[in-house]
């Protein structure tokens, strides 16, 4: 085994393009490389025979836990039965019609239809389509740009790298493109103005929002997207009354609402949809990696009626919808989504992700919450994050080359348990599976602990 994870290692450094990687220091060898060979439940085990607890669930994807038989065996039947068959001009499998119910049941009121991709980038390089078109079709072609956030996350496309608001993302890509637009983060905690309320703070970022708005001029500015709860930007949730200010201004200019929805579909807030957690009513909603638990790739846009409708009146002015993927509702993958979905449910999970959510990030608020370097612990449902300060009491952030949040990160993994090292910023973030137990989340706080220590209060 041990000959062989070497052969593998050595391979992987030769050949393997890895996404998201130092490209020198793992060609080098000067990075850790990990072979994970297997799964159950929140544990994964590498190649080596090491098994950690994976508290982010993959890419906080892995939903319903590693291992599941019932996924496994929906995948095999599909594949035997077809493997594949394409989803143009109204053709489908039971799976994909049957998910798309299963979708469209538990979506938030007004939803109308779902269309699948692969990936949640290439679901919201469909809401930037789909968005274009509904105004060329209503016959206002200059309102087009959108308008996303400052530490939003919504791909690493062309288009949806360049709705994405954080830095690495556009370093030397010649990123963003127009016609995308960044407004405000909804940061409390990194709020300029610390005087200032939850409350007025949300106003504070309604308002630069309005002004954005008035100064490109309304009938340019076509949509907002935005995660419910920020996610790889720092997972920050909403401050109060932000969603409801911001949609008044929306609302104002005509502008439409896009709720990306990749990490928060289907429960990891404790309800089904971030959306009706935070009273979002958006117009289109972006589903990914909760969609399967990732046992397969699959996204998908669900479309609200009121763009339904415009939609349709498009195709029947211009003909058929010139937009769509070879594997567009692939059927395994559909599969995987209808076995995903009632697996959720028998389980029972989306009340779990909730209770269990808020037992654990209270008891990493008690473990952690006073320590002199963490200066916020937050979350909401079964996200939560550290954020690690220099000084706690004037808010000084660590200079960014010391690498505070790999290092806390690092020395976490060595106690057989995986947070993430949240992008821009010393962020600890964790997004469990939401099979996590309270025995689970004992283990996670218990090590973030001991890691916290280990970084900070060495001798
Ligand atoms: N939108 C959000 C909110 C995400 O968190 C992600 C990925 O993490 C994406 C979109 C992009 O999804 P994908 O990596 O499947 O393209």
């Amino acid at each position: 085994m041990l000959n062989r994870s070497n052969e593998l290692a050595a391979w992987d450094r030769d050949h393997f393009f890895h996404p998201s990687t130092h490209m020198g220091m793992h060609a080098r060898g000067e990075a850790p490389n990990r072979v994970i060979a297997g799964g159950e439940g929140v544990y994964i085990t590498d190649a080596n025979g090491k098994t950690s607890l994976d508290a982010f669930a993959g890419l906080y994807c892995v939903n319903v836990g590693y291992g599941r038989q019932k996924i496994a065996d929906a995948i095999a039947e599909q594949a035997k039965e077809l493997a594949y068959y394409h989803a143009y001009v109204g053709h489908g499998t039971e799976a994909s019609i049957r998910l798309a119910k299963m979708i469209i049941d538990r979506a938030p009121e007004g939803m109308s239809r779902v269309y699948f991709g692969l990936s949640g980038s290439d679901a919201n390089e469909t809401n930037i389509k789909l968005i274009w078109y509904y105004n060329n079709v209503l016959g206002r072609p200059e309102k087009k740009k959108i308008i996303s956030r400052w530490r939003g996350y919504h791909g690493s496309g062309v288009m949806t790298g360049s709705l994405t608001g954080l830095e690495l993302f556009h370093n030397a890509f010649d990123l963003p493109r127009a016609p995308i637009l960044h407004t405000e983060a909804p940061y409390y905690f990194r709020r300029e103005d610390r005087s200032m309320s939850e409350e007025q703070f949300s106003q504070h970022c309604a308002d630069k929002l309005e002004e954005m708005i008035l100064a490109e001029g309304p009938d340019t500015v076509a949509a907002f997207i935005g995660e419910p709860i920020l996610g790889t930007g720092g997972i920050v949730p909403p401050p109060a009354g932000y969603w409801e200010k911001i949609q008044a201004v929306l609302k104002k200019y005509d502008v439409l609402l896009v709720a990306d929805e990749v990490v928060t579909g289907f429960g990891r807030l404790g309800t089904t949809f971030g959306s009706d957690h935070y009273g979002m009513k958006p117009d289109l909603i972006t589903i990914a990696k909760g969609l399967t638990s990732a046992y397969a790739p699959l996204s998908g846009v669900i479309v609200g009626d009121r763009v339904w409708k415009v939609l349709v009146d498009g195709s029947d002015k211009l003909g058929s919808l010139g937009h769509g993927w070879t594997y567009s509702a692939h059927p395994i993958c559909a599969a995987a989504g209808v076995a995903n979905l009632e697996l959720i449910d028998e389980l029972d999970l989306v009340t779990n992700a909730g209770e269990t959510g808020a037992y654990f990030r209270a008891a990493l608020a008690d473990a952690v919450g006073g320590h002199a370097n963490v200066g916020e612990v937050r979350g909401d449902g079964l996200m939560a994050a550290i954020e690690f300060v220099e000084d706690r009491d004037d808010r000084k952030f660590f200079d960014a080359s010391r690498k505070i949040g790999p290092q806390v990160a690092a020395a976490l993994l060595d106690r057989g348990v995986i947070g993430r090292a949240m992008p821009q910023g010393d962020i600890l973030g964790f997004a469990p599976p939401l099979c996590l137990t309270r025995e689970e989340a004992d283990i996670v706080v218990a090590k973030t602990a001991e890691a916290v220590k280990s970084v900070f209060d060495q001798g």
